[in-house]
């Protein structure tokens, strides 16, 4: 058993900046996770961060209150208003503060950080670095966990929570390199593993990204909020749906279908290519369904060519590095095919603007969690900006918490039971001689929430969809290892995750099939209106154990600065 005050369970944007902010209170924090924090998805963010500090000529006027208006507006008024406002102003320190610990951002002529436009902003708002912000972020954040001397885990796979009489007091983790499983106890955990995005099998998130620590809270007890919105980001690469950043189209790229036409003119005529990426992607798949995809195909163009050998070169370089080599087109000379793919998790771990959860003691930030400040459609540039604010307020957060804490020891009787209970699981993993295969049955379900849960839904197809999952959910537990070894265990590793991932896909789908509406990503044929009259509210998802899907709750939105209107762009 190892202890430590805090446990951060993950390394990307999220956790490091929370570990971070607990070591510069004096806490004794470690951070655990799965891969080496430079390798955390954070690292492939691309297009920038927002921040309203109106440097960009365009946007002298801009203030931390307009960007919020965008947020709550591309949100489709979902969002909870207290919690943009407070992400929104805090954004404008936290940026200068990333500065300050030396991230390279891009800069104008005279010193001061370059903005670019980005979707659904009424400025040029989004502060880069060329166009791999999230890797400057990470390292910069990586430097300073190193400076703190904050203790890093790697390697290690966390399962399950070790709760005590309601209060979490650490986490289970299987150790990659040795084997076995180790409970790290503490007196305050934050979750802060990154989203569900390959729950999907046209996703542009990394293999590991895979909602693992929403379903650890979920099991824990603790409601995933609004898991029926998931983000389809409009332009994924065909061929493997890897991303071309909207950072393309902020620098002025255009969508084009099979006649030549720059189709947004019709469904956002003032914001065209920048319009919030619920309405692109519908645009895209309106055109893909209707016969206007390029040769009549499931897809359609991103062109950059007009903007230059020069610029694209300048401000897109690993752009278009990544056309060329996965999709063998170079964006200079030609234009590229693209796909509306699975990008980002609106919905998550339920917690306030502290990053605090329902459980004493259990803490989320970043992607898994859900404050909400994307509402029904997170805006681009706006979650690497929720990562660092949400991760350094748990941070804050957690050493006033501990401050106040009276009886610091955690139950080392509930640690190894909690141990316990993880070897008891492998164990008759191992023991089971069923025919299902993990690989298998996550490509199958991948594809389920690809087909009947994407930009566009209806209730049959939605209906279709939820009882091959429940049928799924079974077949998970007749899975049999074909390795049983204690060290690197991938097998075992893919099939606990597989328990989870099944979870948090029945998570998605059981909300999404209730709310009869259209807001935001979730976008239904059946009801194409949004209804604020039944549906202006969080959805929440408690698990049930035994029984295939949640139970649902709902709860009220923080309203009260910007009064729901139609969207218009
Ligand atoms: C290709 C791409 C480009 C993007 N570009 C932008 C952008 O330009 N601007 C923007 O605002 N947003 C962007 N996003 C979204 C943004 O990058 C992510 O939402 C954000 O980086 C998530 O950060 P995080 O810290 O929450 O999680 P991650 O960076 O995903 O980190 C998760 C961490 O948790 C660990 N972990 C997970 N499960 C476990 C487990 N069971 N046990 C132990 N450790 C575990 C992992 O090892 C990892 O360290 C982009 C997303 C993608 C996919």
């Amino acid at each position: 058993m190892i202890h430590h005050d805090v446990i951060v369970v993950g390394g990307g944007l999220a956790g490091l900046r929370a570990a971070v902010e607990a070591k510069r209170a004096g806490i004794d924090v470690a951070i655990l996770s799965q891969v080496h924090p430079s390798r955390s998805h954070s690292g492939a963010a691309q297009g920038g961060i927002n921040a309203a500090l109106a440097n960009d000529p365009g946007s002298v006027d801009d203030t931390w209150e307009k960007h919020a208006f965008d947020t709550v507006k591309g949100g489709d008024y979902l969002g909870d208003q207290d919690a943009v406002m407070q992400m929104t102003k805090d954004a404008i320190e936290v940026i200068y503060e990333m500065d300050h610990w030396g991230c390279p951002f891009s800069r104008y002529d005279d010193g001061r950080i370059a903005q670019r436009p980005f979707g659904g902003a009424g400025y040029p708002r989004c502060c880069y670095g060329v166009d791999k912000t999230g890797h400057y972020l990470l390292q910069t954040l990586m430097e300073q966990a190193y400076k703190l001397q904050a203790k890093i885990y790697v390697e290690q796979f966390v399962t399950r929570l070790i709760v005590h009489e309601g209060v979490c007091q650490g986490v289970v983790a299987y150790d990659m390199i040795r084997g076995g499983f180790e409970a790290f106890t503490a007196n305050a955990v934050v979750i802060a593993t990154g989203g569900a995005g390959r729950t999907y099998s046209n996703s542009t998130n990394a293999i590991i990204n895979t909602g693992g620590g929403m379903a650890m809270a979920y099991h824990a007890g603790v409601p995933l909020k609004d898991m029926e919105f998931v983000q389809f980001h409009p332009t994924g690469l065909l061929s493997t749906n890897i991303l071309m950043t909207e950072g393309a189209r902020g620098e002025g790229g255009y969508l084009i279908n099979d006649l030549g036409e720059r189709f947004m003119e019709k469904y956002a005529p003032k914001f065209m290519e920048l319009a919030p990426r619920d309405i692109t992607s519908r645009s895209i798949q309106t055109e893909i369904n209707e016969g206007r995809g390029i040769g009549g195909k499931s897809y359609v163009y991103l062109d950059l060519r007009h903007l230059g050998a020069e610029k694209i070169l300048a401000r897109l370089p690993g752009i278009r590095d990544l056309a060329i080599h996965f999709e063998g087109v170079d964006p200079i000379e030609a234009p590229v095919p693209i796909v509306p793919s699975q990008h980002y998790t609106m919905g998550g771990i339920d917690t306030d603007v502290n990053g605090a959860s329902v459980m004493p003691g259990l803490y989320a930030a970043g992607e898994c969690a859900c404050v909400s400040v994307h509402g029904a459609n997170r805006l681009g540039g706006n979650s690497l900006l929720d990562t660092i604010v949400f991760g350094r307020r748990s941070g804050a957060e957690i050493a006033r918490y501990l401050g106040g804490l009276a009886d610091k020891r955690p139950n080392a009787r509930a640690a190894f039971a909690a141990v316990q209970a993880m070897e008891d699981t492998v164990e008759t993993l191992g023991a089971r001689t069923g025919t299902e295969d993990a690989y298998a049955l996550r490509a199958e379900m991948a594809d389920i929430m690809k087909e009947k849960f994407g930009v566009f839904r209806d209730g049959a197809g939605m209906k279709e969809g939820l009882d091959k999952l429940v049928a799924l959910k079974d077949r998970v537990g007749r899975i049999g290892l074909r390795w049983t070894g204690s060290v690197f265990n991938l097998d075992m590793i893919r099939t606990v995750e597989l328990e989870g991932m099944i979870d948090v896909a029945l998570a998605i789908a059981v909300p999404a099939l209730a709310r009869t509406e259209s807001r935001g990503a979730h976008s239904r044929t059946d009801y194409t209106e949004r209804d604020d009259v039944n549906w202006l509210k969080h959805t929440l998802a408690y698990y049930q154990p035994g029984v295939a899907g949640p139970r649902l709750d709902s709860k009220s939105v923080t309203l009260g600065t910007f009064e729901p209107q139609e969207r218009k762009y």
